[in-house]
C-alpha cells in the first residue's frame, strides 16, 4: 500500500507490519521516480515495477533493504561508501556479517536460504552532501553504528528524517554483525535527537510522529542498560561462554536456533570491545574481568 506522506512522496507499507524481511520504503514520485530501500514485499513490488524506479537509494547493505534491487537492472543504485562494497558482493557481504566464531557455512546457509542477490553500486554517497530528488531535497546523514554505512536521510523542509534502522523498535538497537560498532550506534542516535525531527521514517516502524525524542532516548537506553548487565555479571571474572549464555542481547526467555546464537555472541563480543575501549574491562585469554 502507497501512503501519500507529502506532494508526489509515498511511504510504501510492507508486509507483516514491517518485520524482516521486509521494511518500510518510500517512493518519489517526480520527474525521477526514486526508490528508498526496496524490500518492500511481492504486491508492492508489482506496483512499483509498473510505475518504474530511475533510482534505488539503499540505507546500508542489509538483506531486508536491498533484496529487491535486482528486479530493477536498468535503476543507478546509491549507497553510503562504506556500505557500497557489500552490497556489490556475498563475500564482503559474509565479511560484514563476520568471518570469526566459525560462522562461513552458517552466512552460505543463510544467503542460499533467502536467494539474496548481489547489486550493483552506481553512486557512493557521502555524510553531507544533499540530493535533489524533486519533490525532496535530502541531505545524507552518516549514522554508522548498526552498519558502518547506514544512512538517515533528511529532509529539512518538512522535518522528516528517514532514520531507517534507527528503527525505535521495542526490541532496541541491533548490533549483532562484526561491521557493528556499539559506540558509533550511541552517536548516531545522539545525532538523531540533535537534528528534531518532526517526523521519523522508521525502517520497521514507519511513521513516527509523537514523543521522538522521547522514544529515541528510550532506544538508546536499551544499549546502556545491556551494557549495565554485561558489567554487572561481570562482577566476579567470567569467560566468554558464560557471558554469552546470560543472553543479555536477546534475553532469557527467547530459545535461540544456530544463527540466533550466533548474533548474541557478536551482540555480547561487541559490548565487550566497547567496554575495553571505555576501560571497564579487560581480558586474559578467554576470561573478562573488571578494572
Ligand atoms: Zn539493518
Amino acid at each position: 500500500m502507497f501512503i501519500e506522506i507529502s506532494p508526489e512522496v509515498y511511504l510504501i507499507e510492507p508486509p507483516n507490519g514491517g518485520k524482516f524481511p521486509h521494511c518500510f520504503c518510500i517512493y518519489i514520485d517526480g520527474e525521477q521516480k526514486i526508490l528508498i530501500d526496496t524490500s518492500c514485499g511481492a504486491e508492492n513490488l508489482l506496483a512499483l515495477q509498473k510505475k518504474g524506479v530511475d533510482i534505488i537509494i539503499n540505507t546500508h547493505f542489509h538483506e531486508d533493504h536491498i533484496f529487491n534491487n535486482h528486479h530493477f537492472p536498468t535503476a543507478s543504485v546509491w549507497a553510503h561508501k562504506l556500505d557500497a562494497a557489500a552490497i556489490r558482493s556475498l563475500d564482503v557481504f559474509m565479511d560484514c556479517y563476520g568471518d570469526i566464531f566459525d560462522a562461513q557455512n552458517l552466512w552460505r546457509e543463510f544467503l542460499d536460504d533467502i536467494k539474496l542477490k548481489p547489486s550493483p553500486v552506481h553512486r557512493e554517497l557521502a555524510g553531507g552532501e544533499t540530493l535533489d530528488l524533486g519533490p525532496w531535497q535530502l541531505k545524507v546523514v552518516h549514522t554508522p553504528g548498526h552498519t558502518p554505512g547506514h544512512i538517515g536521510l533528511w529532509e529539512e523542509k518538512y522535518g522528516v528524517l528517514v532514520s531507517a534502522d534507527i528503527d525505535l523498535s521495542g526490541f532496541g538497537p541491533w548490533y549483532g554483525h562484526l561491521c557493528s560498532n556499539i559506540s558509533d550506534f550511541l552517536t548516531s542516535i545522539e545525532l538523531c535527537r540533535q537534528m528534531k525531527p518532526r517526523t521519523m521514517i522508521s525502517a520497521h516502524k514507519g511513521l513516527i510522529e509523537q514523543d521522538i525524542d522521547r522514544k529515541l532516548l528510550a532506544y538508546r537506553d536499551v544499549i546502556l542498560t545491556k551494557e549495565e548487565q554485561v558489567l554487572d555479571f561481570l562482577k566476579e571474572p567470567k569467560n566468554f561462554s558464560q557471558l554469552v549464555s546470560r543472553q543479555i542481547f536477546y534475553g532469557q526467555r527467547i530459545k535461540l536456533d544456530e544463527l540466533y546464537k550466533w548474533f548474541e555472541k557478536m551482540a555480547i563480543y561487541q559490548h565487550l570491545i566497547r567496554l575495553e575501549s571505555l576501560g571497564l574491562v579487560n581480558h586474559s585469554g578467554d576470561t573478562y574481568y573488571r578494572i
